[in-house]
Order: structure tokens, then sequence, then C-alpha cells
């Protein structure tokens, strides 16, 4: 019976391993299942907070702008350049400054709304106000004030160019030489600035000197949005032999610009 016993104990403490290998077992398994499940959800928050932030700078500032009334410094921050990237005025400012050279021609298609003045000149309608002032008070400092040329149509500038060559073709020029002199002399037609409706020879009434007025022009000029176009200073540039009768709308803020830094056009549009 010794045996028998022993044999028992012997078995039901195999039996009593095997029940605790297998826990251990169980306890393994489930501890491994703890750990995967663990990382599984790390690894999903950590994947739900990546996109979470990148959309943040998109979706705050008009979520905290509905939701608060006091927009946080951050938000204030990141709508600013939303806003500059709608110049309107700047836009609306650009056919005031169309540049109109040699190497730049008229824009395809080009139209302008003409204001009719004394003597047969247009002008482009929205100078017409500045325009006029500038004429008041130069009248009222003693000065006759006259518009010589304004608006040329293309046809106009084709019959000044075409006069040009055939003066100088008279007087001994070839021809090949009567056009480079007379292209020193006339915008080619379709490069002038004439053919915008915002460049003005001005002289004065009658037998009247104009140097004084010409003078008082380019100090003045460019309080009502008028530049001295073509300095003589600026001839390289421009292209154009010193023209002191010619003046050029560019708006106020434009012409002051130029004025007090004493650039040309074309420099100060390269430069902005
Ligand atoms: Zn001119």
């Amino acid at each position: 019976m010794d045996n028998y016993e022993k044999y028992q104990r012997a078995r039901e403490e195999r039996k009593r391993q095997q029940e605790r290998r297998r826990r251990r077992k169980l306890v393994i398994v489930v501890l491994l299942l703890a750990v995967l499940i663990a990382g599984l959800v790390l690894w999903k928050s950590g994947r739900l907070i990546k996109p979470r932030k990148a959309a943040s700078p998109i979706s705050a500032p008009s979520s905290e702008a509905a939701v608060q009334t006091q927009p946080t410094a951050p938000t204030e921050l990141e709508t600013e350049p939303v806003q500059e990237t709608e110049p309107a005025p700047e836009e609306d400012d650009d056919w005031m400054l169309v540049l109109v050279n040699r190497n730049n021609p008229l824009p395809e298609g080009f139209t302008v709304e003409l204001k009719a003045l004394q003597n047969e000149q247009f002008v482009d309608d929205r100078i017409y106000p500045e325009l006029q002032k500038m004429f008041d008070d130069a009248r009222d400092l003693g000065y006759s004030p006259l518009i010589n040329e304004s608006f040329r149509s293309h046809e106009r500038q084709q019959e000044i160019m075409d006069a040009h060559i055939a003066s100088y073709e008279s007087s001994g020029y070839s021809h090949e030489d009567a056009v480079a002199s007379a292209e020193t002399e006339v915008a080619i037609p379709g490069t002038s600035e004439h053919e915008l409706g915002l460049a003005l020879d001005i002289t004065t009434v009658g037998d009247i000197d104009p140097t004084s007025l010409w003078s008082w022009l380019a100090e003045n000029s460019w309080k009502y949005g008028f530049i001295l176009r073509y300095p003589e200073e600026k001839t390289d540039i421009t292209g154009i032999t010193y023209e002191p009768w010619h003046f050029r709308y560019v708006g106020k803020k434009a012409a002051e610009e130029i004025y007090s830094s004493g650039v040309c056009l074309e420099e100060y549009l390269t430069n902005r």
C-alpha cells in the first residue's frame, strides 16, 4: 500500500505541477496579450495625435473665432497673413503704374475711357480731377499752362513717327538712319505713353516762355500724382531724350516716392 500511496501522491504532485505550468502559461499569454493591447493603444493614440496637431492651424482660427469672443494673440497672428493676401488697393493702382516703353508695348487689347478737354485733347477720365487741380493751382500762381499733346491713338503715333522719318530723309539721311534718329525722339507706335491717356505734353499759352512753368511742374506735379517722366539724367534708362514738357500720371503715392527718391519710372517699378 505504501507503494500505491507513493504512486498516488506522485501522480497528484505531477497533476499539480501540470496545473501550475498551465496557469503560468495562461498568465504569460494574458501578460503578452496585455502588452500587445497596450502597445496597440499607444500606437493608435500616437497616430491620432499627429493628424490632430497638423490640422489645428487650419481649423483653430475659424473654430476659435466662432467660439471665443476675444481671440487669443496666436489667432490674430494667424489671421493677419490671410488678410494680406488680398491687396485690393494695390490691384486698383495697377492701371496708373502701367509701364509703356520700347521694351514694354501697350497691353494687348488696351482700352481707356477718355475725358475730352479743351482744344481737342483727351486724357484718361480717372486723372482728370487731379489734372484740373494742378492747372488751377498753376494759374493761381500766374502760369498759363496749356496741354499740347495728351492721348494719342495708335494711328496718330504712327503719323508722328512717319513725319519725323520723312523730315530726316529730306535733310539727306538714309531711310535707316532717318528711322534710327526718329526713334530716339518719337516713341515707336505701340510703345508711347501717350497711347495710355496718362501722359501730357505741357506748354504755355501763346508766346509765353514755358521754362518757368516746366520748373514749377517738375517740383510740384507729384502733389497731384504726376511725374517728370523723362529726366535729363535718366535718358540711358528711359531711352528717351530729356523732355521737360512730358508729364505722366502715376498716382499720388508713386509720384511722391519717385520725386523724393529721384528715380525714374523704370527704376521705381523694378525696385518696388
Ligand atoms: Zn510726350
